[in-house]
């Protein structure tokens, strides 16, 4: 596939992958609203080997999971602090990036079989569930790597002020 490019926004951070995502991580946990100031963090997941910088060197900052207390990288722009993309020390091979920061933020799928929501249990009121694509209350897996039950919606769901539940 051609490669799929990305960047910040003054243009110092430009990226490329060169691979399809994985699969597609739409997280609605408040990491990810404070981190995009949205409703949720798009996530299409890349293997670290398809995904490199073509311009500019990303600064790093470093948190804990809230979950798994293991390392979370957030990679910015020094310069205007857009964010790029999230290393896990939890799954060392792969990264999630932020998919508003690509040229073309369409060029991917949101495929129903490659795609979870995740951390309904945060979700902003006004946030919009897609039907088709399994939801998890937190985390899909566990730390011991089994999964957590998965609901689904039929059509969208729009979270009200009491916040998403399995019979909205
Ligand atoms: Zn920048
Ligand atoms: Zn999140």
């Amino acid at each position: 596939m051609t490669p799929q490019e990305g960047g910040c926004l003054c243009g110092a951070l430009r990226y490329a992958v060169r691979a399809e995502p994985s699969h597609v991580t739409l997280c609605h946990c408040h990491f990810c609203q404070r981190a995009t100031g949205g409703t949720h963090m798009v996530e299409p997941i890349f293997d670290k080997a398809d995904f490199g910088f073509v311009a500019g060197e990303p600064r790093l900052w470093t948190t804990r999971s809230e979950g798994s207390g293991l390392a979370v990288h957030v990679h910015f722009c020094d310069t205007c602090g857009t964010k790029t993309h999230l290393g896990f020390e939890r799954f060392p091979d792969i990264i999630g990036v932020y998919a508003g920061t690509f040229d073309d933020p369409n060029w991917f799928d949101v495929r129903p079989d490659a795609s979870k929501q995740i951390f309904l249990n945060a979700a902003q009121q006004n946030a919009v569930i897609l039907p088709g694509i399994p939801c998890f209350e937190a985390h899909m897996s566990r730390m011991d790597g089994s999964e957590n039950p998965s609901h689904g919606v039929g059509a969208p769901v729009i979270v009200g002020k009491a916040h998403w539940s399995p019979e909205a």
